[in-house]
């Protein structure tokens, strides 16, 4: 059954930091399994040619897979490349192949290239019936600002960015910032920062809170109130073909990401990202 409200639309959100390694895909998809087995629907896009967010989904993704590469380069729709995860009912991803590093190369001579995921996208959602409506979509990007990333925050309203709550966590922050700005001026007037994660945090260490603090002073709005913490469960869980929310449902990590995915889900059910929207930091 359904525990968490559903949003008034579908919300599309790309998952963005230019660090690698502070759990951007981590976060993508227990925050995707959370929601979905609070009863909503949601697609996971692996645009990582990684495949990391595939791999944590149990997700085939060899090479030849129909995937985000297809998608982008071959035109091919997202409903020929969507796959079930088989843990969740309700979850679903288009995954990444290995293609897809090829992909940056390739969409540079190509017509509309910032825009073939967010055409993509929109196709395959207003093909789907009212009842099989998605509730959210997340878009799990590459450590760098190329030509994908770009397709993910031109195809996305909003970012979510997850910050580990470590010493250099707020370096790269502001050129994150820029770069969206650059983006909301030139591709996507609507692109904004809704949603603010802290991970791998360690409420033990001063630095972890401090690191906290400064990025709840500096974002009071999209900063979640909830913030996972350091959990080997979380990170074992990958290995397995699963997210932590079905790999050890009872332990903190998964506790923490149900509980950050029952917060965006109350907040974007009260409206209060359209308020976040309007207060943007420069
Ligand atoms: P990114 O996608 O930003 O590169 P990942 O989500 O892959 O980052 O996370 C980087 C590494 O940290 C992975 O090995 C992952 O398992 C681990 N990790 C992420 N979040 C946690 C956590 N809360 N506790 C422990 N390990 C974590
Ligand atoms: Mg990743």
């Amino acid at each position: 059954g359904r525990t968490f409200p559903r949003p008034p639309e579908t919300k599309i959100l790309t998952v963005a930091n230019q660090k690698g390694g502070v759990g951007k895909t981590t976060t993508t998809v227990n925050l995707a399994a959370a929601l979905a087995i609070g009863g909503l629907r949601v697609l996971v896009i692996d645009n990582d040619p990684q495949g990391n967010a595939s791999t944590a989904m149990g997700i085939d993704h060899r090479a030849g897979t129909p995937s985000t590469y297809d998608v982008l380069i071959e035109d091919t729709p997202l409903s020929e490349v969507v796959q079930p995860c088989p843990d969740v009912d309700g979850l679903f991803c288009a995954p990444a192949t290995i293609d897809l590093s090829g992909a940056e190369i390739e969409l540079v001579s190509m017509v509309a290239r910032e825009n073939r995921l967010r055409n993509a996208i929109a196709t395959y959602l207003e093909a789907q019936a009212p009842e099989q409506r998605f509730d959210y979509v997340f878009i799990d990007c590459p450590p760098s600002l190329g030509l994908l990333t770009v397709n993910a925050f031109v195809a996305a309203r909003e970012v979510l960015i997850p910050i580990q709550s470590e010493y250099y966590a707020l370096e790269g922050l502001s050129q994150l910032l820029r770069n969206i700005e650059l983006i909301r001026g030139h591709l996507n007037p609507t692109l904004h920062v809704s949603t603010i994660l802290l991970t791998m945090f360690d409420k033990r260490t001063n630095l972890s809170r401090q690191v906290a603090d400064e990025v709840r002073e500096h974002f009071p709005a999209q900063t979640l109130e909830v913030s996972i913490p350091r959990s080997v469960r979380i990170s074992e869980a990958p290995s397995y073909g699963q997210t932590v929310l079905t790999y050890d449902p009872g332990s903190t990590g998964a506790l923490a990401y149900r509980a950050a995915a029952q917060e965006m889900a109350e907040r974007a059910a009260e409206g209060v990202t359209a308020a976040v929207s309007q207060s943007q930091p420069q």
